[in-house]
């Protein structure tokens, strides 16, 4: 799957939007991704599934594992094609961790899957609960890497499907602001 038909069926399935659009650190942006837009469509979910797997299948993992919850959906689609299992980790207080008698055998391959990598900070995170149980993560996968170059270094490469660069503003230097655009809330746009 070319980054080219991605970027097409995140259009298509309206996952990515172009506004003004306040995230959640507060800055404001004019594109968003909402990939649970495009998870939404089980065929389009299995056929990104299948394009993550192949970058990771000679890795030999024995389980994917995705934080919750945007991650849950690609994990499992990577791990069909791979055919091997799909765990999740979830929030836990403040930290995640892998919960419901989840277990990975010791030394065990593991890619994290997500749907977008922004800062790294929940990839890095559930790389370290997967290392806590005694798997070794091998390598992430994700539909969208949009990280900036404030992003955590990982320790393991990361494979996308897309490269976005999504430009962000603090609101008083916002052009978008400065243009009279309505600001919008990212999932609170009715369709
Ligand atoms: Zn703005």
């Amino acid at each position: 799957m070319r980054a080219q038909e991605v970027m097409e069926l995140l259009r298509a399935t309206g996952a990515l939007l172009e506004g003004h659009f306040l995230l959640s650190s507060g800055l404001h942006s004019g594109r968003y991704v909402q990939c649970a837009r495009l998870l939404q469509y089980p065929w389009h979910a299995e056929a990104v599934g299948r394009a993550l797997a192949a970058f990771v299948r000679d890795l030999r993992p024995g389980a994917v594992v995705g934080p919750a919850l945007g991650g849950i959906l690609v994990a499992h689609e990577v791990a069909r094609a791979l055919g091997v299992r799909s765990l999740f980790a979830e929030r836990e207080g403040e930290r995640l961790a892998l919960r419901r008698g989840f277990a990975l055998a010791p030394g065990e391959r593991v890619v994290v899957a997500e749907d977008v990598v922004t800062t790294g900070g929940s990839t890095l995170e559930t790389a370290e609960v997967v290392a806590a149980q005694g798997g070794e993560v091998v390598a992430a996968v994700a539909l969208v890497d949009r990280r900036g170059p404030a992003a955590h270094p990982l320790p393991f490469p990361l494979f996308a499907l897309v490269r976005l660069e999504i430009e962000t503003f603090p609101p008083e230097a916002c052009p978008l602001c400065r243009a009279g655009l309505p600001l919008e809330k990212p999932g609170s746009r009715p369709r």
